[in-house]
């Protein structure tokens, strides 16, 4: 194969993407929600496939086929469904889906497959209604998707960065076909202000209707009464400064007073509580922290929070942590072959015996 006709290929289908949004969003203006809708999906398909065969093209072509690249390039084969593609990013490329993109995209898969199988009822009216929720999953989805093209995808996606800025610019057009729906929901708001509620602006419909948890160092879920958007959320008093710091989906951010910048294990720090971890020293025990196999990034981001555990770096929340059978470090993922597989922080015995 060679790697001009390679770099074309993954040119055209990333060309092909950001031309089916494109189209998506004239479609939503002109009331064609059931072309917007097939061709939104298509697009969020060719994103995520393009990222595979930036790894590899043979990861495109769906289970049991051959892979075979004179088919390839003439577009004679069957290509991965988003479940399998999603699979293959987080065991191949080790560089997955977060379940809640991964949720975005299977809402507008649900309403394309109804479209494409069947007669899809609620969207053949143009009403405003079906218009909102058709155009709420779609904000939702780009805005995953956007992130993820510029920042996990960032490199991959470089070459394309401009054209992918002046995509969101003009998607963000679609929010106002959210503004009756905020506008009808003001009495509902106002209510709830007057009982203490703070609402902030959603990054996904950019309506003050994002709710929020005022306590402090507690990760909850925010959710957007416009266009149901869920985050992870937290925040804390700067260590610094003592002003509020948010946390949105991760645990980085900067303190807008002093300027100080958190990441997870400082993140880790403000929230385990130091009095339970004074204990467990004290007490012989060992400090209760954990590594997370979720975000590996950052060692000993998992702490205690009451009955549970949660990650500074991903905010993801877990029952119970094992340990690993090869470091004897607490870890968040499946430990039953660690003392030979080791884990996210750790080789295990076989590199080990390998390396010796
Ligand atoms: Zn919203
Ligand atoms: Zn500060
Ligand atoms: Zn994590
Ligand atoms: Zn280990």
């Amino acid at each position: 194969m060679n790697p001009e006709e390679k770099s074309k290929m993954l040119n055209d289908l990333v060309e092909n993407a950001l031309d089916f949004l494109a189209n998506a969003l004239e479609e939503i203006k002109e009331g064609e929600a059931k072309y917007s809708i097939l061709h939104f999906y298509a697009a969020v398909e060719l994103f995520i496939k393009a990222r595979l065969m930036m790894e590899h093209w043979s990861l495109i072509i769906t289970k049991g086929d051959e892979p075979d690249w004179d088919k390839f390039v003439t577009g004679d084969f069957r290509s991965v469904s988003l479940d399998d593609a999603a699979n293959r990013l987080k065991k191949v490329v080790r560089d997955g889906l977060l379940d809640e993109e991964m949720k975005a995209f299977k809402n507008v898969a649900r309403h394309r497959n109804k479209f494409a199988h069947f007669f899809h009822a609620d969207h053949q009216r143009n009403d405003s209604d079906s218009m909102s929720s058709i155009v709420g999953e779609q904000l939702k989805a780009w805005y995953f998707l956007h992130r993820i093209l510029t920042t996990r995808w960032k490199d991959e996606f470089a070459f394309w960065n401009g054209e992918i800025a002046e995509l969101n610019r003009k998607l963000m057009q679609l929010r106002e076909f959210l503004r009756a729906k905020y506008d009808a929901l003001q009495p509902k708001i106002r209510e709830m202000n007057s009982r203490g509620v703070i609402f902030t602006g959603c990054p996904s419909c950019g309506f003050e209707a994002q709710e929020n948890d005022s306590s402090e160092k507690v990760i909850y879920e925010s959710t957007c009464l416009v266009c149901n958007l869920t985050e992870k959320k937290l925040h804390i008093a700067c260590p610094s400064c003592g002003e509020t710091v948010s946390f949105a989906g991760d645990g980085f951010s900067a303190c807008r007073s002093c300027g100080k910048d958190f990441e997870p294990p400082d993140v880790a720090d403000v929230i385990c509580d130091s009095d339970s971890e004074y204990i467990a020293i004290t007490d012989g025990g060992r400090l209760p922290r954990g590594n997370c196999s979720d975000c590996e990034v950052y060692e000993y981001t998992v702490v205690p929070e009451g009955d549970e555990w949660v990650c500074a770096g991903c905010f993801e929340r877990f029952e119970s942590l094992d340990t690993c059978g090869w470091c004897n470090e607490l870890n968040t993922g499946d430990l039953e072959m660690s003392s030979v597989f080791g884990c996210s922080h750790c080789p295990g015995s076989n590199a080990w015996n390998k390396d010796n």
